[in-house]
């Protein structure tokens, strides 16, 4: 069976003082935990040297929340993945709803970033979802097949590749879905991933849900078929809640 990963994103959150969650969060990886789930903390990019330096010899990964698709040169203000891996990154999230839909990036644009953090051996955590009017038109399914078929690399492996089913009118609302539709959806994904990349590598890559993940929910949300782990945003910024939620898998 595939070993979840819990990852927090702290979107456009947190100073210097907020390590002192990623220390926290270090406490609370008991060996118990350690056994059962890897964890990752995606904080701002201005953090994250200081929290992956923080983080050594925790087995707590870090990563970026989005990367350039370039490799260097005259692109002011952004942060190759290059420089996030040599920031002691594993993880980048790419195509996170809120860069589709505040930063305009199409599914083109997030499969070029998820080839450049391949290329620079970060893991993608490459973020798909639908929006409220598209469930309501009974189209979720295949706007995330869509999705997927246009950002997800060709050729990606369970150890090059992490999905994250993030549905747009979940994230930062406190409304999830039921089990049964994320176990609808995730079905979906394991099904579509294994017509574009085979089934044996399919079959291995960990497919997160996201979106108002708390420890309340988690239990519920992280036993459904082939969730393999969550993307956490806000219940990521406390420690305890955080840890809480990994336990749930
Ligand atoms: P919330 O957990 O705050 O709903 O955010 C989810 C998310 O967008 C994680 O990437």
């Amino acid at each position: 069976s595939i070993r979840p990963l819990v990852a927090g994103n702290w979107k456009m959150n947190g100073l210097k003082a907020d390590l002192a969650i990623g220390s926290e969060v270090a406490k609370g990886y008991d060996r118990a935990l350690k056994s059962a789930v890897d964890l990752a903390i995606c904080p701002p990019a201005s953090l994250l040297y200081l929290a992956s330096a923080a983080l050594v010899g925790t087995r707590i990964a870090t990563g970026g929340q989005d990367c350039s698709m370039q490799e260097a040169g005259a692109f002011t203000g952004e942060v190759s993945a290059a420089m996030l891996a040599d920031a002691g990154a594993t993880f980048a999230i790419v195509g996170h709803s809120e860069r589709r839909t505040l930063h305009g990036e199409t599914n083109a644009t997030v499969k070029a970033k998820a080839e450049a953090a391949q290329r620079a051996l970060l893991v993608p955590i490459v973020c798909v979802g639908e929006t409220k009017a598209e469930r309501e038109a009974g189209k979720a399914v295949a706007v995330v097949r869509k999705q997927l078929r246009g950002s997800v690399p060709e050729g990606s492996t369970a150890a090059t590749l992490v999905v994250a089913y993030e549905p747009v009118w979940a994230i930062g609302t406190g409304l999830t879905p039921t089990a049964a539709d994320v176990a609808e959806m995730h079905e979906a994904i394991r099904g579509e991933l294994g017509r574009m990349l085979g089934k044996a590598a399919a079959a291995g890559v960990r497919l997160l849900y996201g979106g108002s993940v708390k420890p309340s929910n988690a239990a519920e949300l992280m036993n459904v078929a082939h969730v393999d782990g969550a993307l956490v945003g806000g219940a990521s910024l406390k420690a305890e809640d955080f840890l809480a939620i990994a336990r749930a898998c």
